[in-house]
């Protein structure tokens, strides 16, 4: 397909075009602008060159899951990028991805007190502006996920807002579950959390992010309030781990 300057269009910057689409006609379903959604790219074992070409297309924000490939990916390309780490992050990784990538815009993966305390200390010790993180809920309850439990979200998010000057909360995260009759209720439980936040801490649900929604399901994540959907394989293709 041609573009403006009669280029041809990459096969993910359709996908990209595609995903937005899909995004801006949930959003519409659900009485909301799709300017209140905004996509990650989430980038993960995809080459350079893909997510380069994703770029060209327009997008700027990008996930990645590991440290060491943000680490790598961050530098070649362009740094008007906002990097979002989207990955169980380890406490002696929390200095090396802030002083690594000068450009990381979110940590979404924030769920004990102990790694909002060192991303705390490695922002004041880099003196960037302060780190936007989203605190994880495991709303489905799976042992083998990350994330506080909901009942522990408040005491955490206190934690962040209260003694983490150099983090600025933004808002909740959850993976949620691959079984599909299961998504709405951990999207709801993702609210219900956001609500509770709200009513003990006396914030405003209109500020704060909910970051819900990948591939298969980031049409309802936007229907039932996702501000931030994480979509990978639809726009960069299937995951192929095998070969690395
Ligand atoms: C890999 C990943 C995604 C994207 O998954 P897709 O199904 O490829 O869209 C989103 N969020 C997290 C936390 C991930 O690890």
């Amino acid at each position: 397909m041609a573009g403006a300057a009669g280029a041809v269009e990459s096969v993910a910057a359709a996908a990209l075009r595609a995903v937005l689409q899909r995004v801006a006609q949930a959003a519409e379903r659900a009485g909301r602008s799709a300017g209140q959604v905004r996509v990650v790219a989430v980038s993960k074992t995809k080459p350079v060159s893909l997510l380069r070409e994703v770029y060209d297309a327009g997008q700027r924000h990008f996930g990645e899951n590991y440290v060491q490939e943000m680490l790598d990916k961050a530098p070649q390309l362009p740094p008007d990028i906002k990097w979002h780490f989207i990955g169980h992050l380890q406490s002696n990784k929390a200095k090396t991805i802030v002083s690594g990538v000068p450009n990381l815009y979110m940590v979404e993966t924030v769920d004990s007190s102990r790694i909002a305390n060192y991303l705390n200390k490695a922002v004041a010790a880099v003196g960037r502006p302060p780190l936007r993180v989203l605190v994880q809920v495991n709303t489905s309850g799976e042992e083998s996920k990350h994330g506080v439990e909901p009942a522990a979200c408040v005491d955490l998010v206190r934690h962040v807002t209260s003694q983490c000057p150099n983090l600025s909360f933004a808002g909740l995260m959850t993976i949620g579950m691959p079984d599909y009759s299961s998504r709405p209720e951990n999207f709801e439980a993702l609210a219900r959390c956001r609500a509770e936040v709200c009513e003990q801490l006396g914030l405003n649900p209109e500020d704060l992010e909910l970051s819900m929604g990948m591939s298969n399901d980031f049409e309802q994540a936007v229907e039932m309030g996702s501000t931030n959907v994480r979509v990978g394989s639809t726009i960069f293709g299937a995951r192929d781990y095998s070969k690395s």
